[in-house]
């Protein structure tokens, strides 16, 4: 089976064929850098990183963009309220560019930590600023876009005339207007759904640049379009972003990109469900936002305990990106249970050898049926849940190998050696999951009883700076510390 995938604008799973054969462009919309990623954000971004993994692994050449969102970005979708980036400036005595530092240092380091690879190209807004001025420029003299002192609204209605506007979502314009709310501050803009493209800087906007308008900075939503376009073209394959992004950001991109160059940008709209804590979205606005660090710690009042990165990413692989997913201790420890049992019959089946016997052809046959399910589940719009139930269900089979159950030899060479390569190919370099290997880790809890001593050590001293150190290194290398509440102190890599 060819791989299928779903595509949002259409609705319907399509049989993926790229533009140009062997090459898929991909744009997927990056984090808003203002503050720490929160794991509904990881939960995008680790969805793309298997699926830009698992088109390396048929065989494409992939151009993977991510766009860091440095500037730009008003509190509220639709260009009301502050900027998210001076908000957060002002509040802590730094310079914008201090905060984008920080946030995006930190969105990589978790990004690290979760063993996802990083994109092709991580074009930034504020890299990009001619770009957009020059879009704006061109939709304004293709008679979409119009100036109100010094801002520049995106003329939705008259666009709608010739193009549909709510087309990604399948909405009439005369629904959207009636569901749309007047937003005070904006009484200049013709339209209630017009959205800015540039937007001019009162004199105190911390982040601003000059433009034929004037001093101001661009709208979010021609960041994207005018980046994708930079590096992928017109059009490209791929276009991915979390399902809250279809509505106002991602339908906002296609009316710019048609508006600009007459043409629709991606052939197939992507879009991951939410990671959602009792059934409301995880949200920063919201409030309900788990920080990685927070899981990987345990530090955090809701947690009984902290779950290392790759228990994280198991458990969100275990649900396909276009289910939502709901975040729960139980959910957690039943990922921690499951990716120790498919690990330890991983490991062993590593370490098999094969010698030839009589076969079982109904063994046989079904342990093939199940390694090619690999493939044919993640072409089935990359179900990487249905891929671990298949592991799941060889999990006995591997541990009736080793009890000495099953001889290895049931199953032929062929198909034997087929496991043991599709199983490594697909936990290792198709999810990104990875575990000490057993040598390595004897030596590594020896090292770790050392650096909990000297850790032990610094405190009784009151060297606070020497302790931190340890565990925030630890941490950044993927070995999460806990103090437990009896005094010990645990640890998990
Ligand atoms: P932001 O930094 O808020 O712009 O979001 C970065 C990415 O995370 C976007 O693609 C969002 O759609 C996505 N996202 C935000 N909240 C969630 C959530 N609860 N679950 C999954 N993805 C999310
Ligand atoms: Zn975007």
């Amino acid at each position: 089976m060819a791989l299928e995938i779903y595509n949002t604008l259409t609705r319907k799973k399509e049989l993926f064929t790229p533009l140009e054969p062997g090459y898929v462009g991909i744009y997927v919309c990056g984090p808003t850098v203002y503050s720490d990623v929160h794991l509904g954000n990881c939960r995008t971004f680790i969805s793309f990183d298997v699926i830009y993994r698992y088109l390396k692994y048929l065989g494409y050449k992939v151009r993977y963009v991510r766009n860091i969102t440095d500037a730009g970005h008003l509190e509220g979708d639709r260009d009301e309220g502050d900027d998210k980036f001076s908000k957060m400036a002002r509040r802590e005595k730094l310079e914008p560019m201090e905060i984008v530092q920080r946030y995006t240092l930190g969105f990589r380091e978790v990004m690290q930590l979760l063993n996802t690879l990083p994109p092709t190209i991580e074009p930034t807004a504020t890299g990009h600023i001619s770009e957009q001025i020059e879009m704006t420029q061109q939709i304004i003299a293709n008679g979409y876009a119009y100036e109100k002192e010094g801002t520049i609204y995106f003329d939705v209605e008259k666009y709608d005339k010739e193009k549909t506007y709510g087309i990604l979502t399948n909405r009439k314009l005369e629904d959207l207007l009636e569901g749309t709310r007047e937003l005070g501050g904006q009484e200049e803009k013709k339209g209630r759904l017009d959205f800015a493209l540039w937007i001019k800087a009162k004199p105190e906007h911390l982040m601003q640049w000059p433009s034929p308008w004037g001093m101001g900075f661009p709208g979010w939503h021609i960041e994207c379009s005018a980046m994708s376009n930079k590096y992928l073209g017109k059009r490209f394959d791929l276009h991915g972003g979390g399902m809250d992004l279809a509505a106002t950001h991602h339908t906002n991109e296609i009316a710019q990109n048609e508006a600009c160059f007459n043409e629709s940008p991606a052939q197939i709209w992507m879009h991951t469900n939410m990671l959602t804590v009792n059934g409301t979205r995880m949200s920063k606005s919201l409030g309900n936002g788990f920080l990685p660090h927070e899981l990987f710690t345990g530090n955090h009042p809701l947690l009984e305990q902290g779950y290392s990165p790759m228990t994280t990413k198991f458990f969100m692989l275990q649900t396909q990106y276009r289910s939502t997913l709901d975040f729960s201790n139980e959910a957690l420890q039943a990922s921690e249970k499951g990716l120790k049992r498919l690990w330890d019959a991983y490991t062993v089946l590593q370490k098999l050898t094969y010698t030839a016997d009589t076969i079982d052809s109904e063994l046989e046959e079904k342990v093939l049926k199940l390694v090619n399910g690999f493939e044919e589940c993640m072409n089935d719009d990359f179900n990487t849940a249905k891929v671990l139930a298949n592991m799941f269900e060889l999990v006995p089979v591997i541990n009736s190998i080793k009890d000495g159950l099953i001889k290895v030899s049931a199953i032929t060479e062929t198909t034997f050696t087929l496991l043991q390569e599709k199983m490594k190919v697909f936990l290792e370099d198709v999810f990104g999951l990875q575990q000490a290997t057993e040598e390595g880790s004897g030596k590594l809890a020896n090292v770790m009883e050392l650096l909990i001593d000297i850790r032990k050590e610094a405190k009784a001293k009151k060297d606070f700076a020497t302790s931190d150190k340890i565990r925030n290194q630890l941490t950044a290398m993927g070995i999460v510390v806990k103090d437990e509440k009896d005094g010990s102190v645990s640890w998990s890599a």
